[in-house]
């Protein structure tokens, strides 16, 4: 096998890719393939001799693309957006080349200096408080996780680790387990499962607070909760601000949650923003993240709806030290001559190693601009109230949260029963691919803006869809 062949393949890959995403609208979105579809389409074993790129090339069709749901087709209106572009592609393709593993300065040093600066240009967009920025010259700075999830769950561990370190001063005869079974923290009921989860993983109470009527956590509710569990011998030490849940994209007033946080020394405050963040490089969206000078950590998703392709999830801290200190394990072969100096990331997330992930923050940055990040969002936004405005004409539906961001709940002045339906029919008719959510026993359907390639002409007909699904669904029930 010549490189020279490879090369061949790479090139072929890229015009297939650009051909792929360019006409991904013809596209199916969701397959109709059953499970286990694949394996019959391919050999019992690897060949034992090589194979031609071409016939690799000829399969991707016949074996993968059947079997591929289009996350990047305007059909595509379910969960939240991924993002996708092709400066991000390509800077996924150096990555790959260069394919280094970043877990300390000097395993790469280009890998963690872009990535200080990237976070601090992307804090800057985002006017995040200086504090949280390493161009501070504080303590403070960002990092890139794998996920929102992983953001949480860090978060987490740095508060659990400074409570720790604060209570063992105060009662110096409490055993670690002592203190572990007193922990509580917090979050709103809508909160993503992630949350929970960052609970369940490291080892503490987390207690999921009823909202308010418009869905938000706001100062009473938490500031009861704990008021509660003090009076029972706990010890809240963490509490999770939501911006844009995943169920419907209500914000948590973070300024007031801010208050309360700061009544109390052992609070942490960590704000969700996987989501909703990328909007807040719009200013008239900043509103919604009033208080942000009072969190100690925040995160969201450029890999959501910022163009950048997964996985990019920002994080910052105001004292990474919790959890650099935390979990440091120093063993030889890891240690360098410019230790403390420059951060070593592997300190700030829970895997050791790490891809160059800021050269797709530095390449989508770069080939956009500011200025065409905020138009995406702004797009997405407009389509969302288009799509919202087509639903209000329409007197059978009715709109279940007030429309934000790129999300429109909606649903049918009906039953979930009804409701159910109406989403089987559509999903089942095959053209576009929504998820359903239930809040308060309320069902209804979600349709969010995902795709980068979406224009108006789209959402007019996801809607004339929605609308035939509608009238085949309202027949049958006066039947
Ligand atoms: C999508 C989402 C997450 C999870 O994001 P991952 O990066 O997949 O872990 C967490 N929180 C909220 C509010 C979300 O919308």
């Amino acid at each position: 096998m010549e490189a020279g062949d490879f090369k061949d393949f790479a090139k072929a890959m890229t015009d297939y890719i650009a051909e792929y995403l360019e006409n991904i609208r013809d596209r199916q979105v969701v397959p109709s393939v059953k499970p286990g579809y694949l394996r019959p389409l391919v050999p019992e074993q690897a060949p034992e001799q090589p194979e031609p790129w071409t016939a690799v090339m000829a399969d991707i069709e016949r074996v993968v693309m059947t079997g591929v749901t289009h996350w990047h087709s305007p059909r595509f209106h379910a969960y939240f957006p991924t993002a996708n572009s092709y400066p991000a592609i390509v800077a996924d393709m150096l990555s790959g080349a260069i394919a280094c593993i970043g877990f300390t300065w000097i395993a790469s040093p280009a890998c963690t200096e872009l990535e200080v600066v990237m976070l601090d240009w992307l804090g800057q967009m985002l006017g995040l408080p200086e504090e949280f920025l390493a161009r501070s010259g504080g303590e403070g700075g960002g990092v890139i996780q794998g996920t929102a999830s992983e953001a949480t769950l860090v978060a987490l561990l740095g508060a659990k680790s400074r409570v720790m370190h604060r209570v063992r001063e105060q009662h110096p005869d409490w055993t670690d387990s002592d203190i572990l079974s007193k922990l509580v923290g917090y979050c709103n009921k809508q909160a993503h499962s992630s949350v929970e989860r960052a609970g369940l993983l490291g080892g503490v109470k987390l207690r999921s607070l009823q909202p308010d009527g418009k869905r938000r956590l706001r100062a009473d509710i938490l500031r009861d909760a704990i008021r509660e569990d003090k009076a029972k011998g706990l010890i809240p030490f963490y509490v999770v601000a939501t911006l844009g849940t995943t169920s419907s994209c209500t914000f948590d007033a973070l300024d007031e949650l801010g208050d309360v946080c700061a009544e109390d020394d052992n609070l942490w405050l960590h704000v969700d923003a996987a989501y909703a963040g990328s909007a807040f490089i719009c200013p008239e969206y900043r509103y919604l993240m009033k208080g942000v000078e009072k969190a100690d950590s925040f995160n969201f998703n450029p890999h959501k709806w910022m163009l950048v392709n997964f996985d990019c999830s920002a994080m910052w801290l105001k004292q990474p030290r919790w959890i650099v200190d935390a979990f440091n394990v120093d063993p030889l072969y890891l240690k360098h001559d410019q230790q403390g100096s420059a951060p070593d990331y592997r300190h700030w997330q829970i895997p050791l190693g790490r891809r160059f992930r800021a050269l797709k923050l530095w390449f989508v940055l770069r080939l956009y601009g500011v200025e065409n990040l905020q138009k995406h969002i702004r797009k997405h936004i407009a389509l969302a109230h288009l799509f919202e405005k087509l639903c209000l004409e329409d007197e059978r539906f009715e709109i279940f949260e007030e429309v934000t961001m790129g999300l429109v709940c909606f649903k049918l002045k009906e039953s979930n029963e009804v409701n159910e339906e109406l989403l089987r029919t559509i999903n089942g008719r095959g053209r576009i691919h929504l998820v359903p959510s239930k809040i308060d026993d309320v069902y209804f359907l979600r349709l969010a803006v995902c795709s980068r390639f979406t224009e108006e002409k789209d959402i007019q007909g996801s809607w004339e869809e929605v609308k035939a699904s509608a009238d085949e669904v309202l027949k049958k029930l006066k039947k």
